[in-house]
């Protein structure tokens, strides 16, 4: 699949050309076309492959920009992989103005957190934990989350997430789009995505 075959707006594309890609890799080329419909998508890949990206421009895509409120959101297990899907959406919205990112992580000041979901982040990357205290801070709202996505999402497990997980997918509004990205397809992953997705495309690398 090339970028611009793709429906998704001349900004995007422009970013991603810009960043040097020229075919969507395979866990793109499968994924991509799912989520711009709509479909809950579980992600069989691992790093490297591309899924970053995969879920990361439907999500631009999606996002109505100068919105104040959070419609994308991403959990990670770490924050270095916070701080490099941050990274990488950034690069994928320079050219669409009203995109804001921003990442939530622990060991960090929760205040300057804070201050920057104040000014307006519509796109939120983090890790449980701190989206959990940003919640209970009434800091971060997701009752306007169109697209969750859980990268990792069987670190995130390994690591003892999973109640973090849950609580935060129930705040979210209960028509989002609920995408899985895993390496490993384990029970625990099996449980979450019948409890938490919809009818959900396997995309597999
Ligand atoms: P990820 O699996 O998301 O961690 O991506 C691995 C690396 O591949 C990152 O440096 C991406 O910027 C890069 N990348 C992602 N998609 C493509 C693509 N279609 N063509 C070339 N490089 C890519």
């Amino acid at each position: 699949l090339r970028f611009d075959e793709l429906s998704v707006s001349e900004d995007i594309k422009n970013a991603v050309k810009d960043m040097g890609f020229e075919t969507a890799s395979p866990i793109q080329s499968e994924a991509i076309p799912y989520l711009l419909e709509g479909r809950d998508v579980i992600g069989q890949a691992q790093t490297g492959t591309g899924k970053t990206a995969a879920f990361g421009i439907p999500m631009i895509d999606k996002v109505i920009a100068f919105d104040k409120y959070v419609q994308g959101l991403v959990l990670c297990p770490t924050r270095e992989l916070a701080v490099q899907v941050t990274e990488e959406i950034k690069k994928l919205s320079k050219y669409k103005k009203g995109v804001w990112v921003t990442t939530v992580f622990g060991g960090d000041s929760i205040e300057r957190q804070i201050k920057s979901l104040k000014a307006g982040a519509n796109i939120v990357v983090g890790t449980p934990g701190r989206v959990i205290d940003l919640i209970e801070r009434r800091a971060l709202k997701l009752e306007n989350v169109k697209m969750a996505v859980l990268d990792e999402a069987d670190e995130m497990l390994d690591m003892g997430f999973r109640e973090d997980i849950e609580s935060i997918l129930q705040e979210t509004n209960e028509d989002r789009q609920t995408v899985f990205f895993s390496a490993t397809m384990s029970k625990p992953i099996m449980a979450l995505t019948s409890r938490y997705q919809n009818n959900p495309k396997l995309v597999k690398v």
